[in-house]
């Protein structure tokens, strides 16, 4: 190594900027993270991607989810790389040690929680958009346009006005953060940024029993307190009760208390009910209450057939709407979205441009409106492309049709169940979910547990993973189907395997 005289007044800088000016630094400049051999790289390359393929194309041959055995958890305990790897082995690694174990949702028979499937065109998304690699926080370039479109896309199939804004995000849960703080930020107008809540800060919003976690935490972030999240009961089909729902607000109101938002669930993630979204824009409207709508999956059902579409009615009312694309679209992990129809209080929630992010009227740091305006993140990775990629190769009615094919699918498993002499449904089948639970009973401890020890016995077995959900305080099997590739045959060896496990254990 090149030795550096250090100048006498060199005080505390870095010694290698301490050089005469004919001194070139010491790492060379051809030296960078390309590859020195392109021609090698493109076969690596190639077979990485044919792999991609092959493990894609024969996903129903193997079994659902298998545990991480030991020697694997213990290599990834391995020591920090100082030093590189070739490229072969690192694929040898991820194609041994990483992609046996994936969570399992590209297959058929994963029915658990809610979970999207991915597809082949999503491969080539994310290798497009590594390459780009751009930055959509804002600025003047391609990918910026592709956001824009995708959202005007959404706007228009769940029918908000012109001139509303949007944002893609990692899912629904930033989503609703974003959302709810557009809502505050239209209740509180520049008070919200400037003081916060302060700590008499008595606004209140609403929603159902059902409601998924994402929102209480969404309350928590945002300082408003989950508490002030009020949890209103549902009635016998696990939707808010419009009553329950405006004695609520009264009562907060008489107490002092500032009722600002009230949240419909589009889809909840235990039964896939659906809120009366017509009635709460009537509360809403009524009481001057920001109507949001959490669509996670459901507000898919939109581009479905009859009558799952109709279950969404009055989405097109919402003040804002959260949903995914990683979810019943298939787009690849992560990916969702929040539609705000007052693009104003959108935009004082977030917008705030120094000097390093001044917009300019031409070149790269042109254009407008910035996705960075619309959220929190301001390094953002182009994530549009593979959901303009699914929408644009698919088609909205090819996406929809496998919305309807997953709820005909959870419509077939319901009826099987009913015919079931050893199970029986824990709650009605109303879109894509399917919850049953053994008609056998002994006392409620004894029967969570059975109910536990089948569906990991499922899991075990390899042949599919449902998950479970409690429902009237009660545990069940919970088989969610979001899968385009779940056909009739796959819950008949599901039902099957269910009842030969159930007869093992019992
Ligand atoms: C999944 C889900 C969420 C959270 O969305 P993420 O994309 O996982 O952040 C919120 N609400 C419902 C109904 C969901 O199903």
């Amino acid at each position: 190594m090149m030795k550096i005289q250090r100048p006498a007044n060199a005080g505390e800088t870095d010694i290698e900027l301490a050089r005469t000016p004919n001194e070139k630094p010491r790492v060379p400049n051809e030296d960078t993270l390309d590859p020195t051999d392109w021609a090698k790289f493109r076969q690596f390359a190639h077979a990485a991607l044919d792999h991609c393929i092959d493990y894609i194309s024969s996903v129903r041959d193997r079994a659902v989810w298998q545990p991480v055995p030991d020697d694997t958890k213990s290599f990834f305990k391995g020591p920090v790389p100082y030093e590189p790897t070739a490229l072969k082995q690192v694929l040898e690694e991820c194609r041994n040690r990483i992609m046996p174990y994936s969570t399992g949702n590209i297959h058929p028979r994963f029915f658990g929680w809610v979970h999207g499937a991915g597809t082949p065109v999503g491969i080539i998304s994310e290798m497009l958009s590594a390459t780009m690699n751009s930055n959509c926080g804002g600025r003047d370039h391609g990918a910026i346009y592709v956001e824009r479109q995708v959202i005007e896309w959404c706007r228009e199939i769940f029918g908000l006005p012109e001139g509303s804004s949007g944002v893609l995000t990692v899912g629904t849960s930033m989503a609703s953060v974003i959302a709810i703080s557009a809502a505050r930020s239209r209740q509180l107008g520049p008070r919200a940024r400037q003081d916060g809540n302060s700590s008499d800060c008595g606004l209140v919003g609403y929603c159902s029993s059902e409601v998924h976690v994402a929102l209480r935490k969404a309350f928590e972030l945002l300082g408003l307190g989950g508490a002030h999240l009020r949890a209103i009961p549902t009635d016998a089909d696990f939707t808010i009760s419009i009553e329950q729902l405006s004695a609520a607000i009264k009562a907060d109101r008489a107490a002092g208390l500032e009722p600002f938002l009230v949240i419909g669930t589009a889809g909840t993630v235990n039964t896939g009910a659906y809120d009366d979204l017509n009635e709460i824009a009537e509360v809403a409207t009524r009481e001057g209450l920001w109507f949001h709508v959490d669509g996670a999956f459901g507000a898919w059902a939109r581009i479905a057939d009859h009558p799952w579409k109709e279950m969404v009615r009055g989405i097109e009312r919402a003040d804002s709407l959260a949903f995914d694309f990683h979810k019943w679209i298939s787009v690849p992990y992560d990916a969702g979205c929040v539609l705000v129809r007052d693009a104003r209080a959108h935009r004082a929630a977030f917008a705030e441009r120094p000097d390093y992010l001044a917009s300019g009227v031409s070149g790269l740091a042109a254009g407008d409106p910035w996705p960075c305006d619309y959220g929190i993140d301001l390094s953002r990775g182009f994530r549009a492309l593979k959901v303009w990629m699914a929408m644009r190769h698919y088609g909205i009615d090819q996406l929809g049709r496998m919305v309807t094919k997953n709820c005909q699918a959870a419509s077939y498993l319901g009826s099987m169940i009913k015919n079931s002499d050893l199970f029986e449904l824990a709650a009605p089948v109303s879109l894509n979910i399917c919850c049953f639970r053994q008609k056998r009973r002994v006392t409620p401890e004894a029967d969570d547990r059975l109910i536990l020890q089948l569906v990991e016995q499922l899991q075990l077995s390899g042949v599919a993973a449902p998950s479970t959900a409690r429902i009237k305080n009660r545990l069940c099997v919970r088989v969610a189907i979001l899968n385009h590739r779940t056909g009739w045959d796959d819950l008949d060896l599901l039902i099957k395997s269910a009842e030969e496990n159930l007869r093992r254990i019992v």
